[in-house]
């Protein structure tokens, strides 16, 4: 029997540490109540332990006083602790009201002489228990106190059966059949304590025993909440781990966004994730709102053909229209209309809307399952993500295509752009490779297009380029693609060309032509337009180092340097022409600046005795890279280059410091021509140059010529006029060079106030065939009646001069007499003073 109750004693022990220590940890008032509870079960049962083995009454009774005041102090504690613990809403009025019941109760007890429960004359009595021992139990008659005790204890164990119930609410199923179980004991012990208070029978009294049992499954409860609750924690950060490795799996998807593959790796990773049956990513059709065709199709992990469906009776027009849904069970029920939720018998739904920057709805992400959703679930956070995700690259790629929509289209035409046109060209290349056909580019632009520019300003220029823009547009066909390719040069791309590409070139050439050269009404202002053109056949075989654009361009600058209004077809010879003038150009930008490699020679100018009238001043360049240029190659690329004024101005100054030097060595100064190109003259400040020139290397204009050939005088008849009377007036000579070869009316010529003329090296030549003389001759009269002196320029042989001299031509320039020599050795020319 002791150790029975040293066993109870011990359980008292361990579910007060163990309850209260939980209670603590987990901050549960109740269950520190509960622990109190155990120390008054220890108290009780210590006590117990003390009435069986007395055999004195005195003691008995004291000892009894004490066992009933454990039970009345623990009656409020049971109020407390299960009305706490099953959430009663009046766990604290009830704790209350017992507690002031008892508490009297209680006084009574300890004050009163003898125990409550035995009443005033109790007997100790001695029996034989049911672990064969002897014990003392004390008996007597109770009173109206212990009266009301018993009723307070029904009262409380109805009420804990009460808390039973409502825990059993709760779903803590396991405590309240453990609250039920020590109800049921306590029922059975009490009779127990009946029957052993009035018949002394052999049972030992129990009366701790329930609640000990309470306590003991209270600690197993809390023993198993807390292996639940790490089994719980498990399988939580198993979910937070495969959440990570899926948002990471993302991120590296999304590393690689910009292709199309990446909805396709997004729709499957997250249906694989929340193994859903079906995934679509749907987007909302551009030309009918009502209807959503998939961009990706997922079903069983694997991608399907996409596919389009009404989104009206569908759950997709919820999601669409008031944002995310989530249907977990039934949805095929919610929604009978929709035929795929029938019949591919699909349970569940999660649909999440994707959205533009102004968060409008464009499409929606969807995930569909054949069960029945659990009810917690993280598969909304998941597919917001992933959606979240989704419209931030559909985003991307509208945005990318809006640019590349105004990248293509030119903003003041209206007409595709050059960008445009490089796309076009490439799908050209690869569609004629197929089909076996020709394709043309067609490069033309607006002669004099700066002139509009700078005469009327750039609006009226813009002007002009709409109204060609819009003139072209109506010409654009399936087979000719038109677009503005920059500036005032526009580009006709030919394609699908069966027939003879020079009769197509013509026929479009007389098309443009008609469409661009004609007059436009700008205000007030007429003006009218020419243009030109540059044409190129694709190649067949795709060369990465042939630019057709550049090609086009090319045929269209020698077209216009022909003479404008005209086309010129691309010649590849043109190409190496280009680069060649390129490296003419940039070696002598060169060569003037670090002033080496150019010198100038003197071409002596004879009379019929062979005694020196003059020189011929004529640039050599010796280049280091490409050695002896001749002149006829590099001024022109001078003249178009502009390098012309600092070559001008540097060979005007040699041949006055070389003057300076002969006259300085004591010779006779002849005069000295040189030659000037067309922009040279046509400068304002030329003549004025020329004077500074003079004055500072003290040489007279009389000793200066100038040598201008026809082209140079083609420029307005009155500046003409005005520029040489000027530098007659100073004094300067003006000869007409290469006489005969322009194409300029003797009228005209006749006009400007010239002093020598010079006849060309090709009449020369052709002195023997009856026509050439005969120009000549002419030449010779007219010059002697316009009182102008007459020089034949490549006289080679003394037929020649003699021919010459007959005709009545007393001057001679050419190798007959002396090729073009250095300075120095033009010394023994010149008599000596
Ligand atoms: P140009 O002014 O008509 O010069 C005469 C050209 O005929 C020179 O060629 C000269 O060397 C060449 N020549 C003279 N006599 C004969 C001959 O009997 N037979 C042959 N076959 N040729 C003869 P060059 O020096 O090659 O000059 C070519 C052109 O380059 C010049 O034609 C002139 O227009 C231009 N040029 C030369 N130097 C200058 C210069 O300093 N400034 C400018 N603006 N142009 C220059
Ligand atoms: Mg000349
Ligand atoms: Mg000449």
């Amino acid at each position: 029997m002791n150790a029975f109750y040293v066993t109870l004693i011990s359980f008292n022990a361990f579910c007060f540490l163990a309850i209260l220590l939980s209670g603590i940890r987990k901050e549960q008032p109740h269950f520190i109540g509960l622990a109190c509870i155990n120390i008054l079960l220890l108290s009780f049962n210590l006590l117990s332990l003390l009435l069986l083995n007395t055999t004195d009454l005195q003691r008995a009774i004291l000892l009894s006083k004490y066992h009933l005041s454990c039970l009345i102090i623990g009656i409020p504690l049971y109020y407390y602790v299960f009305g706490k613990w099953s959430k009663f809403r009046f766990t604290r009025q009830a704790t209350i009201a017992s507690a002031i019941i008892c508490l009297p109760l209680l006084a009574y007890n300890l004050l009163s002489s003898f125990s409550l429960r035995y009443g005033e004359a109790p007997v100790l009595v001695e029996y034989v228990t049911l672990f064969g021992n002897l014990a003392n139990v004390l008996t007597g008659q109770s009173n109206a106190y212990s009266a009301i005790l018993h009723v307070v204890s029904s009262v409380m164990g109805l009420f804990l059966i009460y808390c039973s119930i409502k825990l059993y609410r709760q779903q803590l199923t396991f405590v309240s059949l453990s609250l039920l179980l020590t109800m049921l004991l306590q029922v059975s012990f009490g009779y127990t304590g009946y029957i052993l208070d009035s018949q002394q029978s052999t049972f030992v009294y129990f009366g701790g025993l329930p609640m000990t049992v309470m306590s003991i499954f209270t600690v197993l409860n809390i023993a198993y909440g807390y292996s639940r609750q790490s089994s719980k924690l498990i399988i939580e950060k198993k979910h937070r781990d495969e959440l990570h490795e899926l948002f990471e799996q993302l991120a590296r998807l999304s590393n690689e966004s910009g292709n199309e593959d990446f909805f396709i790796d997004s729709t499957r990773l997250l249906a694989g994730y929340c193994s859903a049956d079906f995934a679509l990513l749907g987007i909302i059709d551009k030309a009918d709102a009502t209807q959503i065709t998939t961009k990706v199709a997922v079903k069983y992990q694997e991608t399907i053909s996409n596919f389009t469906y009404a989104r009206s009776g569908t759950p997709c027009e919820d999601v669409l229209k008031t944002g995310a849904c989530m249907y977990p069970e039934n949805v095929d029920v919610l929604f009978p209309d929709d035929q795929m939720l029938s019949d591919e018998n699909i349970k569940s739904y999660v649909g999440y809307p994707l959205t533009n920057e102004n968060n409008q709805p464009i499409g929606l992400l969807v995930l569909l399952f054949k069960r029945t959703l659990p009810k917690s679930n993280n598969l909304g956070i998941v597919t917001d993500v992933f959606a979240t995700r989704l419209s931030a690259e559909l985003r991307k790629i509208q945005l990318e295509e809006e640019l590349k929509a105004t990248a293509y289209i030119d903003y003041l035409t209206k007409l595709p752009s050059r960008a445009k046109l490089l796309h076009v060209i490439n799908n050209v290349y690869s569609k004629q490779r197929v089909n076996d056909t020709n394709s043309l580019l067609l490069l033309f632009d607006i002669d004099h297009f700066g002139e509009i520019n700078s005469k009327f300003g750039y609006d009226v220029g813009d002007q002009v380029l709409k109204i060609i823009g819009k003139r072209l547009n109506s010409y654009t066909s399936h087979s000719v693609f038109i677009a503005r390719n920059g500036g005032d040069e526009f580009a006709v791309l030919l394609s699908d060309i069966k027939e003879s590409v020079d009769a197509v070139v013509k026929t479009h050439w007389t098309a443009i032509k008609a469409i661009v050269s004609s007059t436009y009404l700008i205000g007030s202002r007429k003006i009218s337009v020419t243009c030109s053109m540059g044409a190129v056949l694709l190649p067949h075989k795709l060369d990465e180092h042939f630019d057709i654009i550049g090609s086009a361009e090319l045929a269209l600058t020698v077209s216009k340097k022909d003479g404008r209004g005209h086309y010129r077809f691309f010649d590849p010879q043109l190409m190496s022409k280009l680069s060649q003038n390129r490296n003419i150009e940039l070696a002598l930008i060169e060569a003037l600046n670090k002033n080496k490699e150019l010198s100038v020679h003197y071409q002596p100018k004879v009379n019929i005795d062979g005694k020196l009238v003059g020189a011929e001043a004529l640039v050599r360049w010796t280049s280091k890279e490409l050695g002896f240029v001749s002149p006829a190659d590099f001024i022109p690329i001078a003249e178009e280059t502009g390098i012309i004024y600092q070559l001008g101005d540097w060979v005007l100054r040699r041949v006055l410091y070389d003057m300076l030097s002969w006259r300085e060595k004591g010779l006779v100064l002849a005069p000295v021509s040189i030659n000037v190109t067309a922009s040279q003259f046509d400068d304002e400040s030329f003549a004025e140059v020329l004077l500074d020139a003079i004055n500072s290397f003290d040489i007279d204009a009389s000793l200066i010529e100038i040598e201008l050939t026809e082209s140079g005088l083609l420029i307005e008849k009155e500046r003409a006029i005005a520029q040489l009377s000027i530098l007659r007036g100073h004094g300067f000579t003006v000869s007409l060079d290469d006489f005969g070869t322009g194409y300029s009316s003797l009228s005209y010529l006749s006009a400007l106030p010239l002093d020598v003329l010079k006849i060309d090296k090709s009449f020369v030549d052709g002195l023997d065939d009856v026509k050439d003389r005969e120009l000549v001759k002419t030449i010779i009269a007219i010059s002697k009646s316009m009182e102008l002196s007459v020089i034949a320029e490549g006289t080679e042989t003394k037929h020649q001069v003699e021919t010459l001299y007959n005709m009545g031509c007393e001057l001679f320039q050419g190798y007959y007499f002396s090729k073009p020599l250095p300075a120095a050795e033009l010394c023994s020319w010149l008599p000596k003073t």
